[in-house]
């Protein structure tokens, strides 16, 4: 964990748009609609409106009239990443600007607006483990899971106090393998379906990254949900993670790459799914090899039976 130092305003200076968005993806899904104008579909909501998305090349902004996001690059990186402003602001400087933050340069002093100290937007290892988890619990079976599943994964029912209670717990790992977040599965209709600690980091981390990564394959299922991994495990692809969304963060994408050399994205068949499968695999194609399993429309791995999910990766 270095100190180190952003400038804001030479970031956004430096940086342009257009290299932002080729490098999500988000780039060759947009179509030209003025002299430095394009428009598409957002890759933030990922949702309604075909053309919603309105990028200036000119200005280096960006704006979508469907969820309202918009702002300059480093906004950008804000809602593709969920990161603060400064964590933003220093990937892009490390990625495009080349620069050695780790210590101002001496004999100038930046004004003091412009610097930030980096302190890299990590999980921090729990101190606590969550005890009397129920893997016996009636939902487990009813998201089609087994118990020995359910103990792989050590996932259970808890119904102590906190954010938890009333929730099926889902253990989070980082690629160390240390406990770094409990979710909360809510097991009734209630909202919201998946709690998760206020101060946790979802696009640092890849869910089940350090089983999969234990296993002697280079080769890995990613799918968007925890119960898509549990079911594909099931299945008998314990080479698997998830995204815990359908948004590969640029942390998750050098988790995948450092540890695999084949990459099976496995997304739901749903307009999400349609959207950001493509998307992370043209990403991922510049560092290693990567396919694409298409899920049937309104399909996703967790409702697959154990037999569809083997004919489904066994042809690819
Ligand atoms: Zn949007």
């Amino acid at each position: 964990m270095t100190a180190g130092w952003v400038n804001f305003a030479k970031v956004k200076a430096m940086v342009g748009l257009r290299r932002v968005l080729e490098d999500y993806g988000i780039w060759e899904q947009l179509r030209r609609s003025g002299p430095d104008h394009y428009r598409g579909p957002c890759p933030i909501h990922q949702g309604e409106g075909r053309d919603a998305f309105h990028g200036d090349l000119g200005k280096n902004v960006f704006h979508c009239f469907a969820c309202g996001a918009g702002g300059n690059v480093l906004d950008l990186v804000v809602h593709m990443e969920r990161c603060s402003l400064r964590e933003a602001a220093l990937r892009l400087q490390r990625r495009y600007l080349a620069v050695d933050f780790t210590a101002p340069r001496q004999p100038e002093v930046p004004r003091r607006r412009q610097l930030v100290t980096e302190k890299r937007e990590r999980n921090t290892t729990l101190s606590f483990r969550l005890s009397g988890l129920d893997e016996a619990h009636p939902y487990v079976s009813a998201r089609g899971l087994s118990q020995q599943t359910a103990n792989y994964f050590g996932i259970g029912y808890y119904c102590g106090p906190g954010i938890m209670n009333g929730r099926l717990a889902i253990p989070i790992h980082d690629e160390q393998g240390r406990l770094v977040a409990y979710c909360g599965r809510s097991v009734t209709a209630g909202d919201p379906r998946y709690r998760f600690p206020a101060a946790f980091q979802k696009s640092a981390v890849v869910f089940n990254y350090h089983r999969a990564a234990a296993i002697a394959d280079d080769g890995v299922v990613v799918v968007e949900g925890f119960f898509d991994s549990m079911r594909v495990h099931q299945a008998g692809f314990p080479s698997v993670v998830a995204l815990m969304g359908s948004a590969l963060s640029l942390d998750q994408e050098n988790l995948l790459v450092q540890r695999f050399r084949r990459v099976r994205l496995m997304f739901d068949g749903d307009q999400t799914g349609r959207m950001a499968s493509p998307a992370a695999a043209q990403r991922l194609a510049k560092r290693c090899s990567v396919c694409q399993v298409m899920v049937a429309p309104g399909r996703q791995p967790d409702q697959m039976s154990g037999d569809e999910i083997r004919q489904i990766l066994g042809q690819t």
